[in-house]
């Protein structure tokens, strides 16, 4: 029951007695600590029991602190504020990419799965769009890596200027990213991608050398079109292949068979 509360609810702390029917807390963080995606929340044991030896025990199965009922009001609050925020600075630096601020590679993944999940029970569209910059090896040969980072700086702030709040945008790997666009059907997801792309191929980058400009290509596939991540990602990926074919700074909908 534990880990089907914990999906639906995404807790970020978890309080929890030493002592309940049917099983100990110890036993819970046991189970809890075994998810991967929950190895970070942290678990705070409230419990009557005094007894160290015992309270250790839990802490060694994956609690993080123990406070022994009875315990004042604003004591439980400190500790459990005081380590929630803590957790959501770890989690933050755990999910975002350090030169962009953007979603890392596996945190887009997440995304996607969370989001996909959520149109199909809402019954909407959604859009996932995949990035790759042009000629950016040339960029670095050309230009230098620092030049080349600031691209990337660079289309990571036009991305978040141009996008909805809730549309998520992920740094895939080096010089790829993706863009999820929940209720966006395809024809609007290339509407939107194309206004970012014209914009960004007239950016002007600055480096001592010389200004330049540099382009990027796109492919996005759409639920309902196609229905799991795994083949939404796969025919996002395939129309960016094709946008490369067909001379770059183009975006190009994967269109179902
Ligand atoms: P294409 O148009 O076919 O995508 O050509 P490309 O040159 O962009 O593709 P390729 O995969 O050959 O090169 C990608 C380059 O991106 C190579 C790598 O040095 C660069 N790159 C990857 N990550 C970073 C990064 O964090 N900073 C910088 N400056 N460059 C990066
Ligand atoms: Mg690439
Ligand atoms: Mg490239």
């Amino acid at each position: 029951e534990i880990l089907t509360a914990l999906d639906d609810f995404q807790p970020e702390i978890i309080v929890m007695d030493l002592y309940m029917p049917g099983c100990t807390g110890t036993e819970v963080a046991g189970v809890i600590r075994h998810q991967p995606q929950y190895i970070g929340v942290p678990i705070l044991f409230l419990s009557g029991e005094d007894n160290v030896d015992i309270q250790l025990n839990a802490m060694s199965r994956g609690g993080d602190d123990f406070l022994t009922k009875p315990v004042k009001p604003w004591h439980l609050v400190s500790a459990v504020s005081s380590r929630a925020l803590r957790a959501r600075l770890v989690r933050r630096l755990a999910e975002t990419d350090g030169l962009t601020g953007l979603l890392n590679h596996s945190k887009s993944k997440a995304c996607l799965k969370n989001e996909l999940a959520r149109a199909k029970r809402e019954n909407t569209p959604l859009s996932f769009a995949m990035i790759d910059l042009d000629f950016f090896k040339h960029v670095n040969d050309r230009y230098g890596h620092p030049a080349g980072d600031s691209v990337l700086k660079s289309i990571a702030n036009l991305f978040k200027q141009r996008l909805r709040t809730y549309d998520i945008v992920g740094r895939y790997g080096g010089e790829e990213f993706i863009i999820i666009l929940p209720n966006t059907d395809l024809s609007t997801a290339k509407k939107i991608v194309d206004v970012i792309r014209t914009r960004f191929s007239k950016l002007v980058h600055y480096c001592e050398q010389e200004d330049f400009r540099c382009t990027f290509s796109c492919g996005i596939a759409s639920y309902p079109e196609f229905r799991n991540e795994k083949t939404i990602s796969e025919e996002a990926d395939k129309a960016l292949y094709q946008a490369k074919e067909a001379g770059r700074n183009k975006v190009v909908c994967a269109k179902s068979s």
